[in-house]
């Protein structure tokens, strides 16, 4: 909780202040027995009626004002809790949206996920407990036992004997019971998981009929928490009963060594009662003391994962531009440059070796290569969602490591791999929250191939996209997201296997568009058609993350074997579909 401090301290006073009346409610509480002991022992046999009515006052007068000031106080706790949580909330949010790309792969949205709503949820729980029961609880359990000394020293010597051994069973089921929250969290992290991988891979789950499996995984992991909620129910659930063998006992050797006493005359039944009263006031003081360990224990958990997020170090900090040496300035410089680049995701092994490009301002590059060869990985390191091993990357003759991401990123038109469409309206998706004017958003729709079929749904621009595009077609959609990418007027265009479902007369018309009205666009295109790159200035071919062959089309017809089987197995294709 150290770690968060900053969050409550801006509420100390006002913690403090909960915490005081708290305390008074419970000063309050603890007399109410105390009072009814004079009734009893002194007011009664002396048979005073008014006294009676002025004790019994002030009695009543404990219980409400008690009443009154806990709710009073567990409301400003609820609020102050609340508020820090919003806080704490708040900038986790913020700091889980600026990680990288890397910092999120090592951390898994799933565990972001569990750390923003039940993380949170119990360091809530653990702010709000604190202050109701920390103060609460001790008092009770130190007061009732200074009342019950002060009222029959020894009488109070059952204490001795029951607090110990309720002390024991406290100790023992929290270090048993502990560590198994802790657990449970990261077991939490794994339902997050496989339930997230459901929902997003329902389709292809219910296609492949994998249901049945999918099923099966959740009930294993459903199990596994299940296990660890029942065994620290099971050890927890010690407690009460225990800790009520242990109460019961104590009462019953309270009112026999009583019944002795008041018969010898060395103490008076009122302390018998009183005593009782004293008696459930301390045990469930210690239950509510354990209670805040289980509390505490799960709060910390969740207070360091956490902090853990929130401390995370800026990862793809912008360098000065000084510290990266640019070596050999050459003119002119090219738009898009990488150079000698190196990279891996997980250090083991290369997923992009030694790789070098050069691109004009309004040149093509055309990327072809297997399924996992790197292609994606290339635009990753180019919008610098990850940074190279060794080599560099440039715009514009600067390192992108040197240019700060809201000067980068406009730069950029993207369509993603599997790029998502967001419910509203087909307006709203091209202009994605960017103050772009309306006729912008027509340019773009009309060089995207997407007006035709935007003018014939009804509603038009204004016509409605479901969740996740659902009334959209696959073409359709792809042409959305062009539209969203050519919108903004990037200097850079990259497009990731984003034609991939349009028929060959639209994408070569797609084409013919992006040469005539983007000249001064750099264009990156990812395809697996030849047909879709075969203009491009400069053609790559990879396999495994190296370069097996670069050049025009022509020329790699002539050098590479790789390009021209592809290209043969689809030009039967092509002309059929032409
Ligand atoms: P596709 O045609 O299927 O889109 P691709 O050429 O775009 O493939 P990349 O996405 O660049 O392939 O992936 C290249 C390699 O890097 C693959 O082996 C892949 O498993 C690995 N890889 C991709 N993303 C990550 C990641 N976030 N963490 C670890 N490895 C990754
Ligand atoms: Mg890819």
């Amino acid at each position: 909780m150290g770690k968060l401090s900053s969050y409550i301290r801006p509420y100390g006073g006002y913690i403090v202040l909960t915490m005081a009346i708290k305390l008074l409610a419970a000063v309050m509480e603890l007399f109410v027995p105390y009072l009814m002991e004079i009734i009893l022992d002194d007011v009664v046999p002396a048979g005073g009626r008014n006294l009676v009515f002025v004790y019994g006052g002030l009695m009543l007068l404990c219980a409400g004002g008690c009443l009154l000031l806990n709710i009073v106080a567990n409301r400003m706790s609820a609020i102050s809790s609340g508020k820090i949580t919003l806080a704490i909330r708040h900038d986790l949010f913020d700091r889980l949206s600026r990680l990288s790309a890397r910092q999120m792969d090592q951390l898994t949205v799933s565990s972001a996920e569990s750390r923003l709503t039940s993380d949170t949820y119990n360091i809530n729980q653990l702010l709000a407990r604190i202050q109701r029961l920390g103060v609460r609880a001790p008092i009770l359990l130190l007061g009732g036992i200074v009342m019950m000394l002060g009222m029959d020293p020894a009488l109070a010597t059952v204490l001795v004997v029951m607090l110990p051994a309720i002390a024991l069973i406290v100790y023992f089921v929290t270090k048993a019971s502990v560590p198994l929250y802790t657990t449970e969290q990261g077991v939490l992290d794994k339902v997050v998981r496989v339930l997230q991988e459901n929902i997003t891979g329902i389709r292809v789950i219910k296609a492949l009929s994998k249901t049945d499996y999918e099923k099966g995984r959740f009930n294993q992991v459903n199990q596994e928490l299940t296990n660890i909620d029942q065994k620290a129910g099971i050890i927890s659930g010690i407690t009460n009963p225990g800790a009520s063998l242990i109460l019961n006992l104590g009462l019953t050797a309270v009112v026999v060594a009583g019944a002795y006493r008041v018969n010898a005359g060395s103490c008076q039944s009122g302390v018998i009662v009183a005593f009782l009263q004293y008696f459930v006031m301390i045990l469930n003081a210690m239950l509510g003391v354990t209670r805040i360990f289980v509390i505490w224990s799960k709060g910390e958990a969740s207070a360091r994962r956490v902090a853990d997020v929130l401390a995370t170090p800026a990862d793809l900090t912008v360098l000065p531009a000084a510290e990266v040496e640019n070596s050999g300035e050459e003119q002119p410089v090219p738009h898009v440059e990488f150079r000698n680049v190196t990279f891996s995701y997980t250090g083991v092994g290369e997923n992009i070796g030694h790789l070098s490009i050069r691109l004009m301002r309004g040149e093509s590059l055309g990327i072809l290569g297997a399924t996992g060869s790197g292609k994606s990985t290339i635009l990753n390191l180019l919008m610098r969602f990850y940074d190279p091993d060794q080599g560099q990357v440039l715009i514009d003759g600067r390192d992108v490591r040197t240019i700060p991401p809201e000067e980068l990123r406009p730069k950029f038109g993207v369509v993603f791999q599997n790029d998502f469409v967001a419910e509203g309206t087909i307006a709203d998706n091209i202009r994605f929250f960017r103050p772009l004017a309306d006729e912008a958003l027509t340019r773009a729709a009309e060089d995207a191939q997407a007006l035709e079929f935007i003018q014939n749904k009804s509603g038009q621009m204004n016509a409605p996209v479901a969740v996740r595009g659902n009334n959209l077609s696959g073409g359709q959609k792809q042409r959305l997201l062009i539209a969203r990418a050519l919108a903004g007027a990037p200097e850079i265009l990259v497009l990731d296997d984003a034609s991939s479902a349009l028929d060959y007369r639209t994408d070569a018309q797609l084409r013919r568009a992006l040469r005539t009205n983007y000249r001064d666009v750099t264009t990156i295109l990812v395809a697996q058609r030849i047909s879709s790159i075969r203009h491009c200035n400069h053609i790559l071919v990879l396999s495994d993350g190296q370069v097996i062959g670069s050049g025009t089309h022509q020329e790699l017809m002539e050098s590479c074997g790789e390009y021209r089987m592809i290209a043969q197995t689809q030009m039967g294709e092509e002309k059929e579909g032409a």
